[in-house]
């Protein structure tokens, strides 16, 4: 099967105009929808309303910072399963293990290098066609047809063989 990921939803908190600036471009450059937040109270109001895929979170920010909004993503059993990546100029040895630890799934180091910057993240989406991913039945942009959705949706398995794209 190809590796095709999905069109996410990705809240994105952190102070820095710049680097949110950076971060909103990339992401909505390779078809992802941006939920930007200034701040770590205001980015788990905006996780608790909007369920993002993913979560990008700068270590410092004001009104709770990075390890304060891990945690509470964490405690909270309809949040826990996003996957929330660090994003901090942090370069010490040892501090991907503090940030493991503080309950982040990953991290990417500043400053932002915008030509893996996606790559890094895209890591962390559901994959287009993931049997396991029940969020996302359908949403494949782009995707081989197996034999079991042969006999499941021959209709559909067809025409897509046949080359209808039309329902793209
Ligand atoms: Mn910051």
């Amino acid at each position: 099967m190809e590796d095709v990921r999905l069109a996410a939803r990705i809240l994105v908190i952190e102070d820095n105009q710049a680097n949110m600036d950076l971060m909103a471009y990339l992401l909505q450059a390779f078809g992802h929808a941006l939920l930007p937040a200034g701040n770590g109270e205001g980015g788990l109001a905006i996780a608790r309303r909007e369920r993002p895929d993913a979560i990008i979170c700068d270590v410092h920010l004001p009104r709770l910072d990075g390890f304060g909004v891990v945690a509470a993503l964490k405690r909270d059993p309809a949040l826990r399963a996003i996957p929330v990546i660090a994003v901090t100029a942090l370069a010490m040895v040892g501090d991907r293990e503090r940030l493991l630890e503080a309950g982040f799934d990953g991290y990417i180091s500043k400053p932002i290098d915008p030509e893996t910057f996606i790559g890094e993240i895209e890591r962390y989406l559901p994959h287009a066609g993931d049997p396991e991913d029940a969020r996302f039945p359908t949403h494949s942009v782009e995707r081989h047809v197996t034999a079991d959705e042969m006999k499941t949706h021959p209709s559909r398995a067809n025409r897509r063989n046949n080359g209808d794209h039309s329902d793209r």
